[in-house]
């Protein structure tokens, strides 16, 4: 992509009522846009890195035999009347509407129910099950405060998995293998190091204990106790002794720590099945309820977790992974041979396919490093009459800071670490 095409600009200043690190830089770098508090638009190079998010989780659903569907934002309130959840004493975060005709619709902020419902429709024996739908979809939910930027929006996107299987026993497996799964997912987000399976409430779902994914910053919302050391985590909200017990684990071997929750696994059980009628055949002729669980990942809190994470005090770091893109090509004005060389550069690295924003503007060269810095795409490669006249390109890796020179021929083959 040329950078004098992006429609996006760069920012000295964030807006005032901003609070967040994340949105902040992801503002000021032309990321995302904020409409008012807690609901934020994706511009150009943010919704690539969602995107890149997207397909990491994606695959890796995939993997473990999910499907992918995509359901309606519109919720009928008889079905969450069904299972105790339309009541705003229950539920605090609706968003309800109205049709024409005063029917009342709400905005989803979860799909538990309404995927039972659906599933109704397909399961009735043994021999359809165990099912593993999930989607990337926008949660609505109207949140008391929003201050921490993409961390707690109203408008967000989520990935929400829901397993359908026959037994307890079924569900405990494909429980273990997607904490497996969100571990993966989370190393190739470059934040494995940091994020911890965390024992936390079961909510009202009649089971004791969830587990968060919890991935260390000090702009988290939350407080969990944690020992690095054995990979282990109690939010605040579960910490006493039944909790340390099922852990075995003493308060003594933990320390408190700030994160944020950028996932979230429930055993369902027949909490929805059972009230909702979705039900099965078993191979001996007994009808059965359905036994559930739910796995969500924030998509775009997780964009936030990666800023808060990685940025230093000239902006953004992207890791690898989710890059808008690996290069930021960037050209110094100095004879026309320069800008013509830059110009055949980014063809050639184009034409194979390795992913590059061109920084074609005629700018100051400190104005083009603060914008390249703010926006923290890997590696820059400087073309200048300096580098032409030596031969060989300035490369600047993002994260360490390190410059080195190298030869067109490593660039183009794309391998640069
Ligand atoms: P929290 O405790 O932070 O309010 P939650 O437990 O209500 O979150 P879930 O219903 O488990 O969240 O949703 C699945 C995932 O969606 C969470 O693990 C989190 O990463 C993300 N998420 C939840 N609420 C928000 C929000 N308001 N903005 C952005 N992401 C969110
Ligand atoms: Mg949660």
């Amino acid at each position: 992509m040329l950078q004098s095409k992006l429609f996006t600009k760069t920012r000295r200043e964030a807006p005032k009522d901003e609070l967040a690190k994340n949105a902040e830089l992801l503002i000021r770098a032309g990321f995302i846009h904020k409409e008012m508090a807690g609901v934020y638009s994706y511009l150009p190079l943010g919704w690539r890195v969602i995107q890149k998010i997207i397909s990491i989780v994606r695959e890796e659903m995939n993997a473990i035999g999910g499907q992918e569907i995509e359901l309606s934002a519109l919720q009928e309130k008889g079905v969450w009347e069904k299972t105790g959840r339309w009541d705003d004493q229950v539920v605090d975060n609706w968003f309800k509407t109205k049709l024409k005709n005063e029917t009342e619709v709400g905005l989803a902020y979860t799909h538990e129910a309404a995927m039972a419902e659906l599933m109704k429709d397909h399961v009735s024996s043994y021999r359809d099950l165990p099912s593993y739908p999930y989607q990337f979809q926008m949660k609505f939910r109207n949140e008391l405060r929003s201050k921490s930027g993409l961390f707690r929006g109203r408008e967000f996107l989520m990935k929400d998995l829901y397993s359908f299987n026959k037994t307890t026993e079924e569900l405990d497996l494909f429980y273990e293998e997607a904490i497996k799964t969100y571990r993966k997912i989370f190393d190739r987000l470059n934040i494995g190091d940091s994020t911890y399976l965390t024992l936390a409430s079961g909510g009202a779902f009649g089971t004791d204990y969830s587990h968060e994914f919890q991935t260390l910053t000090a702009a988290g919302e939350d407080t969990i106790y944690l020992s690095k050391e054995k990979k282990m985590a109690i939010n605040k909200e579960v910490m006493n002794e039944k909790a340390l017990k099922m852990l075995k684990i003493s308060e003594k071997e933990l320390t408190e720590e700030r994160a944020v929750e950028v996932g979230n696994i429930y055993k369902l059980g027949d909490f929805y099945s059972r009230p909702l009628g979705l039900t099965y055949t078993t191979e001996e002729g007994n009808e059965q309820a359905v036994i559930m669980g739910s796995y969500g990942i924030g998509i775009s809190r997780l964009m936030g977790t990666i800023v808060e994470v990685f940025a230093d005090d000239k902006g953004i770091v992207w890791p690898e992974s989710v890059a808008p893109f690996k290069i930021h090509l960037v050209y110094l004005t100095g004879n026309d041979k320069v800008k013509a060389y830059a110009d055949k550069l980014y063809g050639d690295l184009v034409g194979r396919n390795i992913e590059v924003l061109y920084d074609d503007r005629d700018l100051r060269a400190g104005e083009k490093f603060q914008d390249s810095d703010l926006m923290g795409i890997p590696y820059r490669i400087i073309v200048s009459d300096k580098t032409l006249e030596s031969g060989r390109l300035e490369m600047k890796e993002r994260k360490s800071g390190e410059v080195k020179m190298i030869s067109e021929e490593e660039l183009l083959s794309g391998k640069l670490n």
